[in-house]
């Protein structure tokens, strides 16, 4: 199936590795220029390169923290036009209802919700202008169902989440949407993370605590993060016009809800 994409340009944030990454390379591989960005350089630089050689594709690399006001705007600055945002950022840290105060909400807050929300009142405008745009903001599934221990991931997501729904109705009559992907557990450094909080929580072993995860999940295994940036790639698409402020669960079927 041909999406329609090739020419266009994408911002994708935090997308060095990873569901970032995933969703990058997906972009990539229909025909999409990209401008990626992720904090380490070595690791970006490493992806920009790949990306380039694998797809044939126009890749600039910028290297900054997302959830600062001085990191967005180096990204905005080198991203100029774009007809495609894929937002992002590292998750919080997990824990207790009572671990939290007031500074851990406000970094999970700028992270997870307002540097998205910045993001898009900076580009939507030009999108709008163009008549054709896509937003694309990676979230979790924490949104449908919470998790216990991610109360941070909880709070920040839902606030964005809702955000999203009112001004996705406000632009899509000037074609552009905006849409949600809702990551379950997917094989990546933040899975990998989590798991070893809970091997240093519980004492067991690594494999003992991926096996405890991988049996919550009704596909029995990881998500692949090549096939979660596929869905992303089609919620850009020009066929995906008519999907509107929705909210796409990827989570191999963990999420136990009727709709
Ligand atoms: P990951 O494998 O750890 O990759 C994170 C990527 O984001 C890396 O490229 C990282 O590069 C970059 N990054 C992190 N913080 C950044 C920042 N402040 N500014 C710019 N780039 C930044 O994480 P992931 O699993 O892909 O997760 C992506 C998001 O989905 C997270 O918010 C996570 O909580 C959420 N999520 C993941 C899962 C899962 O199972 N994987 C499930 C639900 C939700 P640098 O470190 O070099 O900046």
């Amino acid at each position: 199936m041909d999406l329609g994409l090739r020419g266009r340009r994408a911002l994708v944030c935090a997308g060095s590795k990873g569901l970032g990454r995933g969703c990058a390379e997906a972009l990539a591989a229909e025909g999409v220029d990209i401008v990626l960005n992720a904090r380490g350089v070595e690791a970006l630089e490493a992806a920009a390169a790949e990306m380039r050689d694998t797809h044939g594709i126009a890749v600039t690399a910028v290297a900054a923290d997302i959830t600062t006001e001085g990191g967005r705007t180096d990204v905005l600055a080198a991203a100029g036009a774009v007809d495609i945002l894929v937002t992002n950022a590292g998750g919080p840290p997990p824990g207790v209802w009572s671990d939290w105060g007031r500074e851990d909400f406000i970094a999970a807050l700028d992270a997870n919700m307002l540097a998205p929300i910045a993001m898009m009142t900076a580009l939507l405008p030009g999108m709008i202008g163009r008549g054709w745009g896509r937003v694309v903001n990676i979230t979790s599934q924490s949104v449908k169902a919470p998790i216990a221990q991610l109360g941070l991931s909880n709070a920040a997501r839902t606030g964005l989440t809702g955000y999203v729904a009112g001004t996705a109705r406000q632009v899509a009559p000037h074609g552009v949407t905006i849409n949600n992907l809702l990551p379950g557990i997917h094989a990546t450094d933040r899975a990998d993370a989590l798991d070893a909080a809970v091997v240093e929580a519980e004492g067991i072993t690594l494999e003992e605590a991926r096996e405890r995860r991988r049996q919550t999940i009704p596909a029995w295994a990881y998500g692949d993060p090549a096939d979660f940036g596929r869905a992303c790639a089609f919620l850009c698409s020009d066929a995906a016009k008519f999907i509107v402020g929705q909210n796409l669960l990827l989570d191999g079927g963990a999420t136990n809800a009727t709709i």
